[in-house]
């Protein structure tokens, strides 16, 4: 028996993954004037919905202000408000 000398092939996989585009798919409502509400579930427990900052928009420029997003934690819905 001879032993091969076998190094592991190690996959080179090219980079294509392209940028994370997780400002893309979110929804955009209306502002709501009452209660704050899940697009798509309707969801509208306070605690179930998750105030994030939204990066993919700037607000204001100096100082820096971005906008917000919200997560509904009960489908996992994201949008922001207009
Ligand atoms: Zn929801």
């Amino acid at each position: 028996m001879s032993e091969e000398n076998k190094e592991p092939e190690k996959e080179t996989e090219p980079e294509t993954t392209p940028p994370s585009e997780e400002f893309s798919d979110i929804l955009t409502v209306p502002k709501p004037e009452g209660r704050r509400k899940c697009p798509k579930c309707g969801e509208v427990l306070k605690h179930m919905i998750h105030e994030s900052v939204d990066k993919g928009v700037i607000v204001l420029d100096y100082p820096r202000i971005w906008g917000k997003k919200y997560k509904c934690g009960k489908c996992g819905c994201e949008w922001r408000e207009k």
